[in-house]
């Protein structure tokens, strides 16, 4: 069905449309899936690799020497990926994050920035980051009109950092890149932890002592079954519950209402010395419901869902002369006959479904 840019069912689109590019923007603007949710939020991986090997993520016994990663031809150019940026927007998006692999291994990503800023109706262009990087990029991007930044940071503690991210990287590094970015603009600053319980679950209560105060928003991430290469296991979750306890342990907290309808964290507030902290219960209470995003891996293929196995080629057609509007249409086709929802039957399907993995479709 992908493959027929002219089919239309699943949108109600005419065939021939009377009024042109102008009326199939408004159409596509109201473009909603088979659960009614719109497509809001463009996740865009500028590469496959990565200079960590997070075992949760990208564990070295699969992504070692001889691993495969994307040709560079085959990896979209910053030119091509701002115009389906552009079109995903007139489809509805008003997000962009970028993300991979670790997208600061691609060189003048401010480059590809500016061009995504200069979208009209973007509201938003966000980086999420290891931060090994950022002391040399945090004033390129921040010049390139970058608004928002998150860090990934799993502990404070160097030995158990070492051994998550596997490349025996430091901590302290990571807190200078934060230092750097703060100082090139960005504030608050979202810090992502991924808990593994056993691994790192201890320093919980640390990571909110110490990313405390109006510069920070920190996120607790129950650890997913995202990809197959992880091994990943229930018993390997820590629950957001148990996340809420730790830091409870420490420090009083309560509830901030969402930002937004559909927003996947469940925030709180510490009641003394101010910050936000905040949860995000992938597992324990899945938020299929009000998923609005959209992922364009590396490669250029859309991906529905961060659990789905398959994406639909959008590099062939961009490459072989398709208009806007085509590609737009095969866009909102896709998306109009989307139906995952796969966090929320993640207990029956988890043992048997095939996944990308997320340095693909990136987090
Ligand atoms: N390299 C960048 C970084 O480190 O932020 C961007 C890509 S990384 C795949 C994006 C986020 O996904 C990171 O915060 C990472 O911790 C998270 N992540 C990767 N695998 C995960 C998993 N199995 N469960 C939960 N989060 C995961």
């Amino acid at each position: 069905m992908f493959s027929n840019a002219h089919h239309s069912r699943a949108l109600h689109i005419p065939h021939r449309l009377d009024s042109g590019y102008a009326r199939l923007h408004r159409e596509m603007n109201s473009l909603l899936d088979t659960l009614h949710r719109p497509l809001r939020d463009l996740r865009i991986s500028v590469t496959d690799r990565c200079n960590f090997r997070c075992t949760y993520c990208m564990p070295k016994e699969v992504f070692g020497r001889g691993y495969d990663f994307l040709p560079k031809e085959g990896i979209l150019s910053y030119e091509e990926i701002a115009r389906l940026g552009r079109i995903f927007v007139g489809l509805g998006a008003r997000k962009i994050r970028l993300t991979g692999g670790e997208p600061l291994l691609r060189r003048n990503l401010g480059q590809l920035i500016e061009k995504l800023a200069g979208i009209e109706e973007l509201e938003e262009i966000t980086l999420t980051t290891n931060a090994s990087r950022l002391v040399e990029e945090a004033r390129a991007l921040k010049a390139a009109g970058l608004k928002r930044l998150t860090v990934s940071l799993d502990s404070l503690d160097d030995a158990v950092f070492r051994a998550m991210n596997d490349v025996d990287f430091p901590v302290h590094r990571v807190l200078r890149g934060i230092d750097a970015a703060l100082e090139a603009g960005f504030s608050p600053i979202k810090i992502n932890m991924v808990v593994k319980r056993g691994v790192n679950d201890e320093g919980v209560a640390a990571m909110a002592r110490h990313f405390r105060g109006a510069q920070y928003v920190l996120r607790f991430i129950e650890y997913m079954d995202v990809g197959t290469t992880n091994g990943w296991r229930l018993d390997d979750v820590a629950p957001a519950q148990e996340i809420l306890d730790r830091v409870r342990s420490e420090s009083a907290i309560e509830p901030l209402p969402a930002n937004y309808p559909g927003e996947v964290a469940r925030r709180f507030r510490h009641i003394e010395g101010g910050g936000e902290i905040g949860v995000i219960t992938s597992v324990t209470e899945p938020f299929c419901r009000g998923c609005t995003r959209a992922r364009l891996s590396a490669d250029g293929r859309l991906f529905l869902c961060l659990f789905a196995a398959e994406g639909f080629d959008l590099r062939g057609p961009l490459r072989d002369g398709a208009s806007d509007e085509e590609i737009a249409r095969l866009i909102a086709q896709a998306w109009g006959a989307r139906g995952d929802r796969y966090s929320e039957i993640r207990a029956t399907e988890t043992e048997r479904k095939a996944k990308a993995e997320m340095s693909l479709l990136g987090g």
